[in-house]
């Protein structure tokens, strides 16, 4: 059952969010207030390595999603999302996987075997389908808020990997780990180097005197899901190919920049470049880490660049707009690395800019992609946050 609610203001500061968030579960509801927040998380490289069992480079970002869980006497599962302006009511027997917005909530309650009744009401400030991870960001906060409302008490990681789950098995959608570790996990001024075959994640500081600029190129191209499961595709039938050569090879992650040389003409040249690509793209996220915490500029510089140009010509998951931004980007002075971050086929780029000049920045991009597309990007300034935490009253 969905009805429409009249509650939604322009939320601003936490405590407004919160204020409004506890007056939406208040109804029917008993006992303390269960408050979480989760943020929505940025790459800084290493795209679709996640999949290849390879190292990627998130950072958690200062957008995040608020929920408050209260108990209710009854068996139902009251929803309200204050960004939808809209409630969901469900009797926790009749829950099943299903592909809608209440569904990254209602997964929750399902993996974590919850037999009561609840409300819970969210509100993000990371965009909604714009490449940010709101559904991480909710899954992660919503998962702690209600597994927190009934004493299960459980550990970061356990809340990333059931966070998983739910968007894997409950909603359907085959996603990587990455997300859901970095928002469970996220250090202030952190970025994380994971690694998605032990999981191991490792904070890697991030320079004070750089900032990070997510340009929005406004697209997101339908082709996006397909053509992602035919790269996902490829690179198994390139696993395929290497095992004959070497049995232990398990994934993309064990093959070598020699090996791939070595396999070359048993694959085809499209399988080659995209092999090329991830096997390119994990030794770039390693010298990242160091480049980083050294503050190499333009060792960062030519990581991102080549990363980006990887991904547009080898993998071949840009667009003509992410290229643009990135062409753009890449001639202000101030850059210290551009590529776009994501999927493809649209979303976002990452830009890191020398303090001082990010607003600079911010104009050069706007004025410039404006004068080529038409469309204006939508430029958010972020900063790295923490991961998922409680919030008091
Ligand atoms: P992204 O994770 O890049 O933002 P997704 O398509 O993976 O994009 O997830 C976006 C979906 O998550 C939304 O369409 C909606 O169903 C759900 N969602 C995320 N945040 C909220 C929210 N605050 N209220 C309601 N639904 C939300
Ligand atoms: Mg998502």
């Amino acid at each position: 059952m969905e009805d429409r609610i009249e509650i939604y203001q322009k939320l601003n500061s936490e405590s407004d969010i919160i204020k409004s968030l506890i007056s939406a579960v208040d109804q029917d509801s008993y006992g303390d207030f269960s408050i979480s927040s989760a943020p929505g998380r940025v790459n800084l490289i290493g795209e679709h390595t996640d999949y290849n069992e390879g190292f990627v480079l998130p950072c958690a970002i200062n957008l995040r999603t608020f929920c408050v869980a209260r108990k209710r006497k009854d068996k139902n599962i009251r929803i309200v999302s204050l960004n939808l302006n809209k409630v969901h009511i469900q009797d926790i027997d009749d829950i099943k996987p299903s592909y809608n917005w209440w569904s990254y909530v209602l997964g929750c309650a399902y993996v974590l075997g919850i037999r009561q009744g609840f409300n819970i009401a969210i509100y993000g400030t990371v965009p909604l389908g714009g490449g940010l991870s709101s559904s991480a960001s909710l899954e992660v906060s919503a998962m702690y808020a209600i597994s927190n409302l009934f004493g299960l008490r459980l550990d970061r990681r356990e809340i990333a990997f059931l966070s998983r789950r739910v968007e894997n098995e409950f909603v359907g959608v085959p996603c990587g780990i990455m997300d859901q570790l970095c928002s469970s996990l996220g250090v202030k001024q952190n970025a994380l180097f994971i690694d998605c075959r032990t999981y191991e994640v490792q904070n890697v500081k991030f320079p004070e005197d750089w900032k990070i600029v997510v340009c929005d190129s406004g697209v997101k191209h339908e082709l996006g899901s397909s053509e992602y499961a035919k790269r996902q595709d490829d690179c198994k039938k390139v696993v395929e190919i290497a095992k004959r050569f070497d049995q232990r090879i398990k994934s993309l992650r064990d093959i070598s920049t020699q090996t791939i040389e070595k396999i070359k003409y048993n694959l085809d040249p499209v399988l080659y470049r995209r092999a090329k690509f991830i096997v390119e793209e994990n030794q770039r996220v390693i010298e990242a880490v160091e480049a980083i915490s050294k503050k190499d500029k333009g060792k960062v510089f030519e990581l991102f660049s080549k990363s980006h140009i990887g991904l547009s010509k080898e993998y071949e998951v840009s667009c003509e707009e992410l290229d643009i931004l990135f062409d753009i980007a890449k001639s202000f002075e101030g850059i210290v690395g551009t590529r776009m971050t994501g999927g493809g086929f649209g979303g976002n780029t990452v830009n890191i800019v020398e303090s001082g000049r990010e607003m600079e920045f911010i104009d050069f991009i706007s004025n410039r992609y404006m004068s080529v597309t038409g469309r204006k990007p939508i430029s958010r300034l972020v900063q790295i946050d923490s991961g998922v935490q409680e919030h008091k009253i």
